[in-house]
């Protein structure tokens, strides 16, 4: 490396080298004070002349940077902004739109009865099968409920009831005789209240007084059983009026909910809005011992002070224990005789003298069957289910034959004075 006196050859020249130089100069001895001083001062205006420029075109550069950046995040925070208040008046336009609607719908529905919205859902395509199989016309369906009001169910006395059930036309002539004459007594004679009709079915004695008033009457304030009691002189037993049943099935309640406790009844009274004890009674369609493992749900029967709560129940949506459940009216599975396992007789007018299985139709009580499984059903044959089913076809086709004299069987509701419980064209009042 060759020295160019004070410089080393391939050195390239800067500002900030010699300023350097001249610094080491001014340090080393034998310098006079003067030398010193020009030196330093040369170094500095050296060293001010090479980091000036640098300085000013770095603050250049960084400025501009920086002005862009603060152009460029000015208009990103713009544009978001922007955004943000086009989504917010979005949202809370819809959440206005949404807070009417939600309010509109809830004064809608405390507004309107349930019949006018029942039938605007008839109105729906979703309903056009219902309302096609409910075709009857008011006044026959009128008639079915006010008929209903006129009757009065009790226990048959048993100074009257016969063990083989079997009933003779005089037999009747002769309870509604004697019944009138006690009625009469009850009265005093002071108003005209009659029995008109009288029958003996499987639950107890059903009267068909002159007026629903009459009936309402008769059922109140224990007459009914006094009028037996001055009737026939009875003893033993009470009479006891039996309420109308309104029986559902509910589908898919928790295994936890006990159908037998009134504190469950009342919940379910009070979860659905229903009147206190307009639930009945309520028990496990399957015998719960009979589940499987593991079983969830299980379906249970309700049986309804009123047709009107059974309506509500049906309408829906009803809830019990915090979840939702279907209800539907109980299928009124055609029942059999409890010994010989056919239908059209009950057990106290059976005439033969050997039990047949309602499960496997061998000949044996159905309690003692050893195998319910194989099944055989009596009154049609088949081996696919056991006597009674609901699918069995006799059973059906009876139940059809049924319903030709009992159209409520063909709604999906109890009949009530309601109209929409049995047609869709009507409006409501
Ligand atoms: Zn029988
Ligand atoms: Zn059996
Ligand atoms: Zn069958």
């Amino acid at each position: 490396m060759k020295k160019r006196g004070w410089l080393e050859d391939d050195t390239t020249i800067t500002t900030v080298l010699m300023a350097d130089i001249c610094r080491q100069a001014a340090e080393k001895a034998g310098v006079s004070q003067e030398a010193k001083h020009m030196l330093k001062a040369f170094s500095f205006v050296l060293e001010t002349a090479a980091v000036d420029p640098l300085l000013e075109s770095f603050n250049k550069t960084a400025t501009a940077k920086l002005d862009s950046l603060v152009d460029a995040t000015k208009l990103k925070l713009s544009q978001t902004i922007e955004s943000t208040t086009k989504h917010l008046d979005a949202v809370s336009l819809k959440y206005s739109e949404l807070t009417i609607s939600a309010s509109e719908a809830v004064a809608a529905l405390k507004a309107a009865p349930v019949h006018r919205l029942y039938s605007q859902a008839l109105a729906s395509n979703a309903c056009t099968k219902l309302s096609q199989s409910l075709i009857l016309d008011n006044v026959k369906a009128i008639n079915i409920v006010n008929a209903r009001e006129r009757l009065v169910l009790f226990n048959t006395p048993s100074a009257v009831a016969k063990e083989r059930g079997i009933y003779t036309r005089d037999d009747i002539n002769a309870y509604k005789d004697t019944l009138n004459v006690a009625l009469e007594k009850l009265t005093d004679g002071a108003s005209k209240k009659r029995i008109v009709g009288l029958c003996i079915i499987r639950t107890g004695m059903l009267l068909e007084l002159d007026s629903a008033e009459s009936a309402r009457w008769l059922k109140e304030n224990n007459r009914c059983a006094e009028m037996v009691k001055k009737a026939y002189i009875s003893r033993e037993e009470e009479t006891k009026v039996i309420p109308r049943a309104h029986e559902l099935m509910v589908r898919f309640i928790p295994v936890d909910f006990d159908p037998h406790e009134e504190e469950s009844l009342h919940s379910v009274e009070l979860e659905n809005g229903l009147p206190p004890h307009s639930i009945i009674s309520a028990s496990w369609i399957k015998d719960p011992s009979r589940r499987y493992e593991g079983q969830g749900y299980a379906n249970v029967k309700i049986n309804c002070a009123s047709p009107k709560v059974a309506n509500h129940m049906i309408l829906g949506p009803t809830r019990i224990g915090n979840h939702s459940v279907k209800v539907q009216k109980e299928h009124r599975i055609v029942p059999i005789c409890a010994k010989c396992s056919r239908h059209d007789h009950f057990l106290a007018a059976c005439k033969v003298e050997r039990f047949t299985c309602r499960f496997c139709a061998q000949e044996h009580s159905s309690r003692d069957c050893p195998d319910k499984t194989q099944t055989k059903c009596t009154p049609c044959g088949s081996s696919r289910h056991s006597s009674g089913d609901e699918r069995c076809i006799e059973s059906k086709s009876r139940q059809d034959r049924q319903a030709e004299h009992a159209p409520e069987t063909r709604s999906k509701f109890f009949f009530t004075k309601d109209r929409w419980t049995y047609n869709e064209s009507v409006n409501a009042p």
